[in-house]
């Protein structure tokens, strides 16, 4: 399910990131969220869960078995997502470029927030739940905020 033009890299900031290694067009899937399904009352939750699954739904949670889990957040990010699960290109992506999404495009858990250091000059400082995400931001991601959201 893993896009073959996108490869793993060591970033200097942020642990691994995925790059594109060719030029990527808009509306091609980078990697999907095609792992297990953990639901709130799942034990243990590790870190490693914690950190890397992507809410799908009020008290359900998925990983990946593939890449997506290793795409970092940036509030200026080339991707979004599609449907519940699908990490794809909101614009052309260039060769070189790091492949980011926004992750407050699919939580909403008041448990979760992060730190982000992502150096875009709209970098929110924090992120976490969807709630907070600016109204001009919301506008910008239309059509690539989860079904989970968007759609009641
Ligand atoms: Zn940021």
């Amino acid at each position: 399910m893993d896009n073959s033009k996108v490869s793993i890299h060591r970033t200097k900031k942020f642990g691994h990131g995925v790059y594109a290694d060719k030029a990527i067009h808009k509306g091609e899937v980078i990697a999907v969220f095609d792992g297990p399904i953990y639901d709130d009352d799942f034990e243990p939750w590790t870190d490693d869960m914690f950190n890397h699954a992507i809410q799908i739904g009020p008290k359900l949670w998925r990983d990946s078995k593939g890449i997506a889990r290793l795409l970092n957040h940036s509030c200026e990010p080339n991707c979004g997502i599609k449907g519940l699960n699908r990490v794809v290109a909101m614009r052309e992506i260039k060769p070189g470029e790091q492949v980011t999404w926004d992750y407050e495009m699919t939580e909403k858990n008041k448990y979760w927030k992060m730190k982000c250091k992502c150096g875009s000059e709209i970098c929110r400082g924090q992120i976490g739940h969807y709630k907070n995400m600016p109204a001009s931001i919301r506008k910008k991601y239309t059509g690539y905020i989860s079904d989970w959201i968007t759609k009641k």
